[in-house]
């Protein structure tokens, strides 16, 4: 896509994302955008990241390790795909905050690792919320009895909770999936005694909803790229 037009796309992005914040009452500075660059060459990110973006999400570790390298050293680079066990120990020097933490087994070995390579990623806990059996993300009775081991871990800052809802026909088929991770958030919080800020939550088709629901930081691809082929 040109230029121009990704450059256009992220400002109107970044306009709604400030309206639905305006709209429920929160501070656009309290909702992050993550740019998902994943499919998408460096020249196409460079663009983004000319227009003054900072943060971009990668769902894979090989094709961040691509990607990376050649482009300016400012920007932070989010991990948002599932991370495999023998990917941990490449990914951590590359993305300072992982999206998609799942089980306990996969947060020590992490948690190990980061503490290794002096390192302290940013982490949430991705949340399967409907039981789907094709997607990653802890199951709420796991996540339940994991938590209190999981806020003792030392090599990783539990910044909260994540989700990919099941797909939806419209955006407002969304909201109920964003408020329940909101209060499974509010739950934990209540659960471990410490405070869990962080709500991963919204995509191109909804990061509006995903707002006014509570997201602090919504992960928007296509609606800046334009449709993904790969
Ligand atoms: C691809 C992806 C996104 C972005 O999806 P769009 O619909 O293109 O905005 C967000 N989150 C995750 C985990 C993804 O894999």
């Amino acid at each position: 896509m040109m230029a121009d037009v990704i450059a256009d796309n992220l400002l109107e992005v970044r306009q709604r994302v400030q309206q639905a914040a305006e709209k429920s009452g929160r501070s656009a500075s309290d909702c992050e955008l993550l740019v998902v660059s994943k499919t998408w060459p460096a020249e196409n990110v460079a663009q983004v990241a000319a227009a003054g973006q900072l943060s971009f999400g990668e769902n894979k570790v090989q094709e961040a390790e691509g990607k990376i390298p050649s482009l300016p050293s400012h920007l932070h680079w989010h991990l948002i795909g599932h991370l495999q066990r023998n990917k941990v120990r490449k990914a951590l020097p590359l993305f300072d905050t992982i999206h998609s933490i799942d089980s306990l087994k996969l947060a020590r070995y992490t948690s190990n690792i980061a503490v290794e390579l002096d390192l302290k990623p940013q982490v949430y806990l991705q949340v399967n919320l409907a039981g789907e059996q094709s997607k990653d993300g802890y199951d709420l009775e796991s996540l339940h009895a994991d938590f209190e081991q999981l806020l003792e871990l030392q090599g990783i800052q539990i910044q909260g909770l994540m989700c990919i809802p099941p797909v939806a026909a419209t955006p407002e088929d969304a909201r109920p999936w964003f408020a329940q991770l909101r209060n499974l958030r509010d739950h934990l919080e209540s659960q471990g005694g410490q405070s869990l800020p962080g709500l991963s939550m919204g995509m191109s088709g909804d990061y509006e909803v995903a707002i006014e629901e509570g997201s602090t930081i919504v992960r928007v691809g296509s609606a800046i790229f334009g449709k993904r082929y790969a």
